[in-house]
């Protein structure tokens, strides 16, 4: 029977951004326990879709992205982004993604030379949850305590005692922490309990959305198939996702501004006209998974000992599929921070950082989503009537129809910005030096060592990725083996700072590092560089551990 649990960190809520953040506090060697109401092994509802690049560059330093990049659709299954008048019906335009066996090889397409070594992956989140789920019930650093609902917590100033059922027996026992993490998603508690708000816009987009089977569907579609297909049409507008290649599809049907309530619209019919199918066609809906996009962010990302991360701290209409993708971005920031305060070479001040750091980037994002859905919204609801007509005309129509949707909607599915051009740029663990780091919108990035920016990424001259170079701490990257880095080595050592160094022959050019010095940080973004060692080394120690706050 369980009585009295206790660990370094509790996070409640085993869904993707609890999950990761408990691998990577593991990973760093803090001891977790995870609470999650839904039994072991259950998976979660058929949402999310699209894993981004920089979720899989973070995957990919705990072990986990070859096995991740290898589930979910078949290996040869089209990965691109179709805009059709039906399912079955004419094709407007098509943004080409390389399906997995192609993905780390081709160079067809607006997102394949991106600077990454882990590009993203389309998959289910049914597929990708069980995997992180498995690894952290594996990982001696993690106890996961299924069937169990967190109902309340208090913070002693020293511990957080939280109150959790065990769903089974229906008795109530504590887990006592150090640090409470609400990963619990839109409805959360421990939001509700740090009494942080919700701040924005409460609907911008309801959506009618089925899980179904549909085994005729495939052969019905024109070839090649594709892994989301929008349908545009002047009866309906939704959106079509594989979920596994064959039979199982997710179609999302975007309510109109009157329909305000999902079950009075016709779920059946709505389906047959966005498939582009008559009465005869056989289907069997799974699950209804019906959705309002909106835009909500908390007005605080923390109280004293207890923080909330993911769908708990922000909500917004999934475009660009960046609503797991910047939980998860969440997670890996609060992540080392605690353990670097945990592991006794920070002080408690650097858990402020996570607020300023995310707070503005949790904002921007936001926005980003939600201007690109507004005129997502306004391009599929001004639509020529002639667009299914079998004329010159109605060609010319979806000619033009399809020119807009590329250009929209290439920003959301190559969103290069939103995958690498974040940056800290008032952040108190970062050493600025007065330039300005480079604008980014969802679709462009600059690479940049400017302090506050993700550090670029480079593939070494033995062939490695510099990620899988950096240490999981503080790494000083040289470029000029000459330079004496003693006195900076020893200032880390004098502050317990783990620092690696990481002599770095890069197999070529890149116009991004411009200075012989680079520290980056446990979460791969640029702290200070410079061409020489700092003056007042301990001093910028201070900085990267928080004692200078
Ligand atoms: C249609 C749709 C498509 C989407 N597509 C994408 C996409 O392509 N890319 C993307 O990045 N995002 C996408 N999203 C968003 C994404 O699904 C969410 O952002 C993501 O699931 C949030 O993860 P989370 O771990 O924060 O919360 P959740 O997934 O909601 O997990 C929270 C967990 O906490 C548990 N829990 C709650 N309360 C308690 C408690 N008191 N005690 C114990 N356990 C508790 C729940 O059971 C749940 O398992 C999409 C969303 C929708 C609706």
């Amino acid at each position: 029977m369980k009585e009295h649990i206790a660990a370094s960190v509790a996070i409640v809520g085993g869904g993707p951004v609890g999950l990761s953040l408990a691998l990577d506090l593991a990973w760093r060697g803090v001891d977790v326990v995870l609470a999650e109401q839904r039994p072991a092994g259950e998976p979660p509802s058929v949402k999310c879709n699209h894993i981004s690049a920089r979720t899989m560059e973070i995957l990919r330093r705990l072990g986990l992205a070859r096995e991740i990049r290898a589930a979910g659709l078949p290996d040869d299954y089209p990965n691109d982004v179709v805009f059709r008048t039906r399912a079955t019906g004419y094709e407007l335009t098509r943004i080409p993604i390389p399906s997995r066996e192609h993905r780390l090889s081709s160079m067809h397409g607006p997102d394949t030379r991106w600077p990454t070594p882990e590009p993203a992956h389309r998959i289910n989140q049914i597929y990708f949850e069980p995997i992180l789920f498995r690894h952290a019930a594996q990982s001696p650093g993690v106890r996961i305590l299924n069937r169990t609902r967190v109902e309340g917590f208090r913070d002693d100033g020293q511990r957080v005692l939280a109150t959790a059922r065990d769903l089974d027996t229906d008795r109530t026992y504590t887990i006592e922490c150090r640090y409470l993490i609400g990963c619990d998603g839109g409805r959360s508690g421990v939001r509700a309990g740090i009494g942080a708000k919700l701040h924005g816009d409460e609907v911008i987009q309801r959506v009618q959305s089925s899980y179904i089977r549909a085994p005729a569907l495939i052969d019905l579609i024109t070839p090649p198939p594709a892994w989301m297909s929008y349908i545009y049409n002047p009866q309906r507008a939704g959106n079509l996702v594989a979920i596994d290649g064959r039979e199982r599809w997710l179609i999302h049907n975007y309510l109109l501004a009157h329909e305000r309530d999902f079950e009075s619209v016709d779920r059946d019919g709505c389906i047959r006209a966005l498939l582009g199918v008559g009465g005869d066609f056989e289907y069997e809906i799974i699950a209804k998974e019906d959705w309002i996009g909106r835009r909500l962010v908390a007005d605080t990302l923390r109280e004293r000992r207890v923080f909330i991360c993911g769908d708990a701290a922000h909500l917004w209409v999934p475009y660009a599929g960046y609503g797991m993708n910047a939980g998860i971005a969440d997670a890996m920031n609060l992540s080392w921070l605690l353990a670097a305060h945990l592991k006794g070479w920070a002080p408690e001040s650097i858990l402020g950082a996570y607020e300023k750091e995310r707070l503005p980037i949790t904002e921007q994002v936001s926005r980003f989503a939600m201007q690109h859905a507004e005129g997502a919204i306004r391009e599929r609801t001004h639509l020529p009537p002639e667009i299914e007509d079998d004329t010159p005309a109605g060609a010319a129509a979806r000619a033009q129809v399809g020119r807009a949707a590329y250009d929209l909607n290439v920003q959301q599915f190559a969103c290069a910005g939103l995958n690498f051009g974040y940056f800290y740029d008032t952040s108190p663990l970062i050493a600025y030096d007065g330039e300005k780091q480079p604008h980014y919108t969802m679709f462009d990035y600059t690479p940049s060592t400017v302090p506050g920016c993700r550090t670029p990424h480079l593939w070494l001259a033995d062939g490695r990725s510099l990620y899988d170079a950096l240490g999981p701490d503080y790494t000083l990257l040289r470029f000029d083996p000459s330079i004496d880095v003693s006195t900076l080595m020893r200032a880390a050592a004098e502050r317990g700072v783990p620092l690696a160094l990481l002599d770095v022959r890069a197999r070529e050019e890149s116009t991004a590092y411009r200075h012989k010095l680079l520290l980056s940080r446990p979460d791969q973004h640029v702290a200070w560089r410079s061409d020489e060692p700092p003056a007042d080394p301990v001093a910028l120690m201070d900085v990267a551990r928080g004692a200078a706050m």
